[in-house]
């Protein structure tokens, strides 16, 4: 018969395998946020609009923070900060960089930019929201606190990046060179 992990006061969070999986998922998007730091400069160099230049600056900016803020979650619960290779994220942007290359001539560039950039925001927020709703549970509020201000950061991103594709860089993308 299952007992229930709650039914055992004894029970340590090192014991608990929603803890395990906690600290598997954080390893992952630690590694994650320390690529995008590399990554992010990349997109920089080759968006086009100031508007977006802007916004993944100020993204890479909070980024640093982001990488900062899972410094503190993993001393919050006394381990330390290690990273593990998170495959997903390796591919979302090696995609992301065959794109831009793919397009580095075409006034569609920033366009997709965007569509990389949009993908990698979406992974974060998967991610960080399982992360939260783990904390939640496993009662860790104050590194629940630390990951929802990171899954704000990450929900706004994407949404500054959809503002900036529909009112310039989609219509951009239509332009035809000769
Ligand atoms: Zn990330
Ligand atoms: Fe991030
Ligand atoms: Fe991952
Ligand atoms: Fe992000």
């Amino acid at each position: 018969m299952q007992t229930k992990k709650s039914d055992t006061p004894e029970n340590t969070l090192d014991e608990n395998p929603l803890f395990e999986l906690f600290h598997d998922e954080l390893k992952d998007i630690y590694w994650a946020e320390k690529h995008l730091t590399k990554a992010l400069p990349k997109m920089i160099k080759k968006a086009c609009a100031e508007e977006l230049v802007g916004a993944l600056e100020n993204h890479l900016e909070e980024t640093r923070h982001q990488v900062e803020r899972l410094d503190k979650v993993f001393s919050m619960i006394g381990k330390k900060a290690l990273a593990k290779k998170c495959d997903a994220m390796e591919g979302i942007t090696k995609e992301g960089e065959e794109l831009m290359e793919d397009f580095k001539d075409s006034p569609a560039l920033d366009a997709a930019i965007i569509a990389a950039g949009q993908k990698v925001e979406h992974y974060e927020i998967a991610s960080y929201g399982t992360l939260v709703a783990y904390a939640n549970r496993l009662g860790l509020e104050d590194a629940s606190q630390l990951l929802k201000e990171t899954l704000e950061e990450e929900g706004a991103a994407d949404k500054k990046l959809t503002e900036i594709a529909e009112s310039v860089a989609n219509e951009d993308a239509e332009t035809v060179s000769n």
